[in-house]
């Protein structure tokens, strides 16, 4: 690419030395070197073009609700897919939902089609994307278990569609992670079988049990498929609670959750994360593997 081209998409779209803190749920991390929030699938390709032309490498975010970013940064392009990238809209019993959008849409959406199939979504601060991704779930019920098709951008940058097949998606997994494929938009079945509490009873459920005054990742680890007790109940077991370094602290209401009492840096909470593994090893034999992911 010629560097007039370059320079003209960099001083149009892409921004330097963005503070990614601001984008991540915990309040941690450095800076990116470069950031840019497609609204389109046409910006979305000329932020990656751009980032091939100029050997970077790139991670595509959400909400950075499940991500610990590093206090040194990102040397590369954070590609943003959020507010600006999230219409939706509803044909029969299907809900088409663009990736930036958050989750809670999903329920919300639902609702005004007298629909509660999404209501185990409430109070999951993430987007369509990063819960397509990561096949968010509460309540036993996960995101796979509603989607249709979902519409992304492969590795070589074509617009390409998947229909999901319940094989596809695991606990807390699916075949877009670490893929280096973008989800681009998601369908979802509104499905009238499923009764679920309502969004206001599934919220106070969730605020009894998680904090949510201050800033944090959700929970930390994955619950061990073959361990009778869930990862929250072995760190409770370990004396987690109220365990601390820096500013980083496990939470007294929930042991499988780290909270930025703070200024909390991304050194502080690998740390702790460390150093509950070690406990839980000890005692259980288990290795705890990480829920967040790290950048
Ligand atoms: C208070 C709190 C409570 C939480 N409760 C739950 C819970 O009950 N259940 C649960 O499952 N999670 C929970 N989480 C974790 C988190 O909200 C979910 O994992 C959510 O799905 C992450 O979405 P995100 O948009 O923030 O993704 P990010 O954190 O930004 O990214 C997560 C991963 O998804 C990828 N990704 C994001 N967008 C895209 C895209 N468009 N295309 C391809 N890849 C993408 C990223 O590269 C990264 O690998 C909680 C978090 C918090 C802070």
């Amino acid at each position: 690419m010629p560097t007039s081209i370059i320079e003209k998409t960099r001083s149009s779209f892409l921004q330097q030395d963005v503070n990614l803190s601001k984008y991540t749920t915990w309040n941690i991390g450095g800076p990116a070197s470069y950031f840019c929030e497609p609204g389109t699938i046409a910006e979305l390709k000329r932020g990656l073009n751009y980032a091939d032309e100029m050997g970077l490498e790139w991670r595509v975010i959400g909400n950075g609700s499940n991500l610990l970013v590093a206090d040194s940064g990102f040397d590369g392009l954070i590609v943003r897919v959020g507010p600006k990238f999230a219409d939706h809209s509803v044909n029969g019993d299907v809900l088409d939902v663009k990736s930036g959008a958050p989750l809670y849409k999903l329920a919300d959406v639902a609702n005004d089609y007298r629909c509660s199939c999404f209501n185990f979504v409430t109070g999951i601060p993430g987007t369509i994307g990063g819960g397509v991704t990561m096949n968010a779930g509460a309540f036993g019920y996960e995101v796979s278990d509603f989607l249709t098709k979902v519409t992304y951008l492969s590795e070589n940058g074509e617009v390409k569609e998947m229909d999901v097949l319940d094989d596809f998606f695991e606990y807390r997994n699916s075949p877009f992670l670490y893929s280096g494929e973008i989800v681009l938009r998601a369908e979802f079945r509104l499905d009238r079988s499923s009764h679920q509490p309502s969004m206001s009873e599934i919220l106070s459920t969730r605020r009894s049990k998680m904090p949510y005054s201050l800033p944090s990742a959700g929970s930390i680890f994955k619950n061990p498929s073959k361990a009778d007790k869930t990862a929250g109940e072995m760190l409770d077991i370990v004396g987690a609670k109220g365990m601390r370094v820096g500013d980083a602290v496990v939470s007294h209401q929930h042991a499988n959750f780290i909270l930025n009492d703070g200024h909390a840096t991304a050194a502080n909470v690998q740390n702790l994360i460390d150093i509950l593994q070690e406990r839980v090893y000890k005692e259980f034999g288990v290795t705890l593997v990480t829920e967040v992911e790290v950048i």
